[in-house]
């Protein structure tokens, strides 16, 4: 039996005995087949009371309510876009729903419809994910498809798309990139410290880390990085990143370094020294909200961070320097987990 809520009483015509009076507006939640799929949703509807039997009724957009709701369940089951999520995509390149389909190659309605009534192809679902990570894949799209378009709206959008590139896909290539210099590690080993890389995760842990220290040297930021996996390895059998580090002269560096300080939850400087060398100050990303990380996790942060708050660049690199891990490590080595068994106490 589904378990039926009665949200509210209203008075309005019913469908049912004909005539205006009291009807419980009702949400259940059904049960439907999709594509040979059983599927669950939300529905509302009306129910008059004045009879045991056949007593309910929905309106019209209850029915288009009901309809968008069983299909999103079954997007959501299949790992598809729902209908909001395109809603979502269109309404961030400020598109209509026929210049999306334009954009796309599309016939003029297919968005329309893949936002009302139909689940769209799984082509189309990956073409949709890409154009909403990557702007510049849909600034090309929008160059192939330029004849379907106002010389007008196509400057806009065109626009548009510019800002968004601008403001997302920059981040979002680095990610790529560093999970394409990461594709080797998909595994727990040593190497990794039992941990397959978690971009999300690393993300809210620098996050986590320039949101308690201010601000921060890169290179102090890199072995901070190492000596919280090394910490967790060694107490716990698992690092927290997943990130695989090398031996390098200022200790421990994790592959990929330079794009990792591209992701959403930091922003830094670049200031030239006296020495005519980059600096990189490191801060954190003030929109960005840190998530996902538990209380033993931000345990073994806030410990690092306690040891390492006041250590300049060299002080840090001629700590690590006399770590094992770092002795009987040679140089470009990747520094396996196994020899944080030795790390010195904080
Ligand atoms: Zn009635």
């Amino acid at each position: 039996m589904n378990k039926i809520k009665v949200l509210k009483k209203v008075n309005m015509f019913c469908s049912i005995c004909g005539e205006e009076h009291e009807l419980d507006l009702c949400e259940e939640l059904d049960e439907t087949i999709i594509k040979k799929e059983k599927v669950n949703y939300i529905c509302h509807y009306y129910r008059c009371n004045k009879y045991k039997n056949e007593n309910t009724f929905m309106t019209e957009d209850m029915w288009n309510e009901s309809l968008i709701n069983s299909l999103d369940s079954y997007r959501i089951e299949k790992d598809l876009l729902t209908s909001k999520e395109i809603k979502k995509i269109r309404n961030k390149y400020k598109l209509s729903q026929a210049e999306l389909a334009f954009l796309m190659g599309l016939g003029e309605i297919t968005i329309t419809r893949y936002e009302t009534k139909q689940i769209q192809e799984n082509s189309n679902d990956s073409l949709l994910k890409e154009i909403n990570n990557n702007a510049i894949f849909t600034l090309k799209l929008l160059e192939n498809n330029k004849n379907k378009f106002s010389s007008k709206r196509f400057e806009e959008i065109s626009e548009n798309i510019k800002n968004i590139i601008d403001s997302e896909t920059i981040s979002y290539l680095k990610q790529e990139e560093i999970k394409a210099k990461y594709v080797k590690y998909d595994k727990k080993s040593l190497e990794n410290g039992n941990c397959i890389l978690n971009i999300e995760k690393l993300s809210n842990v620098l996050g986590y880390i320039t949101k308690t220290m201010k601000s921060v040297k890169k290179v102090v930021l890199m072995k901070l990085l190492w000596f919280i996996d090394a910490y967790s390895f060694k107490e716990y059998g698992k690092a927290i990143t997943g990130l695989v580090y090398e031996h390098r002269i200022y200790g421990a560096l994790p592959i990929a370094y330079d794009e990792l300080l591209e992701l959403p939850s930091i922003n830094y400087e670049i200031k030239i020294s006296d020495d005519e060398k980059y600096e990189y100050k490191i801060f954190a990303n003030k929109d960005y909200k840190v998530v996902g990380l538990s209380k033993q996790e931000k345990e073994i942060i806030n410990k690092v961070i306690n040891k390492f708050k006041n250590f300049k660049s060299h002080e840090i690199a001629e700590y690590m320097h006399e770590e094992r891990a770092y002795k009987e490590t040679k140089s470009d080595q990747i520094i396996t987990f196994d020899l944080t068994k030795d790390l010195r106490e904080f």
